[in-house]
């Protein structure tokens, strides 16, 4: 079987990648930041062997050579798919200890791959809306082909994936790697966590709005939406897998997006499929704070090139909140 090295595997979505791989027959090397999440994982999986599952510690991707040991693996890599995103909660210097990580972090992997795993055929990285979006000026309809215009100085979560992919474009391009790539751009990425990796104080970013309704901090009203596409987690992860399984993806970028929703959807949503949480939301009349004239998104790409079948809203948060009910939240 094909063999993936896919980094930052204790990753909310990369759990999910993970179990996609291996549902689907690949051998599977996940990079962690220490033998503790290694050890959780394999826990996790009792029933897979080791020739299927197994992990390797990578500290930190934006270290020198990060990636150099990891990429070297006998029976060698087919594929890479790469999710790590370096992450820092005290940030100080936005270019020292956001953005350079970030662009060190892809670059880092790719030079690795050219220089020590030339077997390697496509390596998958994950992008997402924010290198798409242009806040300054709306499209009509958002979809691959536009680009976030954002300069290194402006902003930090755009100019942080907006410079990473763009550095890898650069690569490939430049380079003329064994290797092609292939980005996958997902706007809010909502739905189950796993429980081997999650407890109370730990939820992933993404979701924290809806374990702050689940947890009654929202009772009092709703907080702003912010951005309003989203994803279901799985579907994510189907096509960061598709993206290797499909030939033609190679080359390619994936604005992979299920549909609009707000926070006042998803509070009704919760209230409506959950009565028991029904006393730690806002009342029913909570008004919406989605535009009109939101602008428009075009997925057609996703479906017609990977094969994806979006999941619906309702049943991406009747599945998070389950699983956020089940580790305690
Ligand atoms: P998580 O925070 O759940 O996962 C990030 C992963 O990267 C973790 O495994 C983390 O390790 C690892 N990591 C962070 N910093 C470093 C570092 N310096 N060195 C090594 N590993 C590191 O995030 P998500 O799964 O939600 O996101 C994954 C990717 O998807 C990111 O690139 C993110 O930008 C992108 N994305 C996510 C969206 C979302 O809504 N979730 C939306 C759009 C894009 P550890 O667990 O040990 O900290």
């Amino acid at each position: 079987m094909p063999r993936v090295l896919l980094t930052g595997g204790s990753g909310f979505i990369a759990a999910h990648v993970l179990d996609t791989l291996l549902e689907r027959g690949f051998d599977t090397v996940v990079t962690v930041r220490s033998e503790e999440k290694g050890q959780r994982i394999l826990e996790a999986h009792p029933n897979t062997p080791k020739e299927k599952l197994s992990y390797v510690v990578v500290k930190d991707v934006a270290q020198e050579g990060a990636f150099d040991e990891a990429v070297k693996s006998s029976p060698p890599f087919d594929y890479v798919l790469h999710t790590a995103s370096p992450f820092h909660h005290n940030v100080q210097d936005p270019v020292k200890d956001f953005l350079d990580p970030a662009v060190k972090g892809t670059t880092g992997i790719l030079k690795a791959i050219k220089a020590y795993a030339p077997t390697v055929k496509r390596v998958v990285i994950t992008s997402s809306f924010a290198a798409i979006v242009n806040p300054k000026e709306h499209a009509a309809v958002y979809s691959e082909k536009h680009w976030n215009p954002v300069t290194w100085e402006e902003g930090m979560e755009s100019s942080q994936t907006y410079r990473a992919s763009k550095s890898a474009w650069e690569f490939v391009e430049k380079e003329k790697p064994n290797f092609d790539i292939a980005t996958v751009n997902p706007p809010l990425v909502l739905g189950p966590v796993v429980h081997y990796l999650n407890s109370l104080d730990a939820i992933n970013t993404s979701n924290n709005r809806v374990s702050d309704m689940v947890r009654g901090k929202c009772k009092e009203g709703l907080p702003p939406t912010g951005t309003f596409l989203w994803v279901d987690v799985r579907d994510i992860a189907l096509a960061h897998v598709r993206a290797i399984e499909v030939p033609e993806a190679g080359g390619q970028r994936f604005f992979v997006v299920a549909g609009e929703f707000s926070n006042k959807e998803i509070a009704d949503i919760v209230r409506d499929s959950f009565p028991e949480l029904a006393d730690k939301l806002p009342s029913k009349d909570f008004p919406s704070d989605k535009p009109a004239d939101l602008y428009g998104h075009d997925n057609s790409k996703s479906i017609r090139m990977l094969g994806l079948q979006y999941r619906s809203l309702k049943e991406s948060i009747v599945d998070t909140v389950k699983s956020l009910l089940a580790v305690g939240v």
